[in-house]
């Protein structure tokens, strides 16, 4: 199966009440171990790139190829989507080799200035078909440190003026929620998610899912929630599973050395999607 957009699957998840999870992916092997789950609760599955993941498998069109193959292997709807883009050249150079899904994120700057490059991606990724996430509102870093001031989740106001602006498939909402892993346990408000899923009629995305309680993920995914990125957690179980490996009488088994970390990944998430279908009707 060739790769496809966020758009449709989003769509519908928002509709049914539950979220599909996007997953950061570095090799064949990492995308095998996403599909895979996916495949066995027949959900899509969204593969993502950021930075060190483009590093690693050097290149956005080798990543592109090694989702493709996933995809093909499961016979499964797979996006591949850019995670956290801050240019515009990024985003460009992630299109060029195949995305078909791409994020950009100025959240950092004025509302002016995030519409103009939003729209500006928005603009580009039609002549390739491609779907666009961006992010209104502020989301604590990665050092785990949550801010739990209100004043700094997005506002529903704005983010509905923000999407009929700009013209985007999807909104990453800030609600509590960090990335990485929590240092004290979040607030999660939810809340405020359904003050936004009020006036804002496409699909919301969750970013920092590593680690937030489970109750309020699922609650969330009831409430407009349709992606949730999980990141850190997927990693850390995947590189326990290989850590957890003893070299020691050795014999050229591939599978015996390097198939637990797969399957640690793969474990992780699956129950990740059945946590995000929680609610789905
Ligand atoms: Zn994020």
């Amino acid at each position: 199966m060739a790769l496809v957009t966020m758009r449709e699957m989003l769509k519908e998840a928002r509709a049914n009440k539950y979220a599909v999870g996007a997953f950061e992916f570095w090799s064949y092997d990492s995308a095998y171990a996403v599909c895979a789950a996916a495949k066995e609760l027949g959900v899509p599955a969204i593969l993502q790139v950021g930075p060190y993941e483009k590093e690693f498998m050097d290149g956005y069109e080798n990543a592109v190829a090694m989702a493709k193959m996933a995809s093909e292997h499961f016979d499964l709807p797979v996006a591949i989507h850019l995670d956290h883009a801050e240019t515009y050249e990024e985003v460009v150079e992630a299109l060029e080799a195949g995305f078909t899904s791409v994020m950009i994120d100025a959240s950092a700057y004025d509302f002016e200035k995030n519409v103009e490059l939003t729209k500006k991606v928005v603009e580009k990724a039609k002549e390739y078909g491609a779907s666009v996430e961006a992010e209104i509102g502020k989301l604590a870093g990665n050092e785990g440190n949550i801010s739990n001031d209100e004043d700094e989740q997005t506002d529903p106001a704005m983010a509905a003026e923000f999407v009929r602006q700009t013209g985007i498939d999807c909104l990453a909402v800030a609600i509590g929620t960090a990335h990485g892993f929590y240092t004290k346990p979040p607030k999660i408000n939810i809340d405020r998610l359904k003050e936004i899923a009020a006036v804002v009629e496409i699909p919301l995305v969750l970013h920092g899912g590593s680690g937030t309680p489970e109750d309020k993920v699922a609650e969330a995914c009831g409430n407009g929630i349709a992606k949730v990125n999980i990141c850190t957690e997927f990693i850390a179980a995947y590189g326990a599973g290989y850590n957890g490996q003893n070299t020691e009488g050795f014999k050229y088994n591939v599978l015996s050395l390097f198939k637990e970390g797969r399957a640690h990944g793969s474990a992780l998430a699956k129950k990740k999607m059945e946590l995000f279908l929680t609610h789905k009707i």
